[in-house]
């Protein structure tokens, strides 16, 4: 008989993270949703690498803090994969480096409807088709949050910090709710990674400038994060929810 694959959905997975998320899951034998917002070509590659390393893979473009998208992101899903098993909710933004002075209210919604809304409501989807309440099978969810949670980001972008704030205490409160369910609920928190992120934040070069605030004084690659997920997915992972992995070389 033929092993049925689980399925994966990495949000924000054209890219960074998520992309090495993707390519790690698929090679540990998931079929995998590479969900991206502008990036089509660089969705493409991924599923690329993946299909020619024999997996599984599929992109499909949503604006995930948009709900209509995150439903349809999910139907297609259904559709086309199967029932999910694992949703790495990752997608995420920063913001051009200021102090709390020059913040609006324009840019924190911005930031709290993409790397927050994001997350309840593709966890809102994950939750009814994976939870035995609703006829699932069980699951596992892995929210990237950041170290920023616990630093907080001065005079760089106390907003974007905030967020991860936020999605801890979701990360909490969602794993006890759905822990009699199948249900397992983590985050990862990585500290400074070599992505492309940090440019949108006005300063490409800032894991080289602050890698020597770091215990083992260097910034982290995105296969190093992607090797926590992939864990925290894991069986290896069965009695471990509600736990935040900092994956942050000391900090
Ligand atoms: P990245 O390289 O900037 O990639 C961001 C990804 O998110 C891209 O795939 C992008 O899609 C997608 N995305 C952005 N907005 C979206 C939206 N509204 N809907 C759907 N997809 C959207 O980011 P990264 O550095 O890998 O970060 C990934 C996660 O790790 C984020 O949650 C970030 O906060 C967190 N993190 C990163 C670091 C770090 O040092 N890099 C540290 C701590 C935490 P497109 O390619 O289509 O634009």
């Amino acid at each position: 008989m033929t092993k049925v694959a689980k399925i994966a959905l990495i949000t924000g997975g054209s890219r960074g993270i998520g992309a090495a998320t993707a390519l790690q899951l698929a090679a540990a034998g998931y079929a995998v949703c590479i969900n991206y917002l502008h990036k089509h070509e660089a969705a493409q590659q991924v599923v690329q690498d993946i299909q020619s390393q024999g997996g599984t893979a599929i992109a499909i473009q949503a604006d995930v803090a948009n709900e209509v998208d995150v439903v349809r992101l999910f139907a297609e899903i259904d559709t086309r994969l199967g029932k999910l098993d694992a949703l790495v909710n990752n997608a995420g933004i920063l913001m051009q480096q200021c102090r709390l002075e020059d913040l609006t209210a324009e840019r924190i919604n911005r930031l709290l409807s993409t790397n927050v809304t994001s997350y309840f409501l593709c966890c809102r989807e994950a939750v009814k088709r994976m939870s035995t309440r609703h006829g699932g099978k069980g699951g596992a969810i892995v929210n990237v949050s950041s170290a920023a949670a616990r630093l907080g980001s001065a005079n760089e972008y106390i907003d974007y910090a905030a967020t991860k704030g936020a999605i801890d205490t979701l990360t909490k409160g969602l794993s006890v709710e759905v822990a009699n369910e199948g249900i397992r609920v983590n985050s990862v928190r990585p500290g400074l990674i070599y992505t492309t992120m940090h440019a949108d934040g006005g300063e490409a070069n800032r894991v080289e400038r602050l890698k020597t605030n770091v215990p083992m004084q260097r910034g982290g690659a995105p296969e190093e994060v992607a090797a926590a997920i992939s864990f925290l997915l894991s069986d290896a992972a069965s009695y471990i929810t509600g736990s935040f992995v900092d994956v942050s070389g000391g900090r």
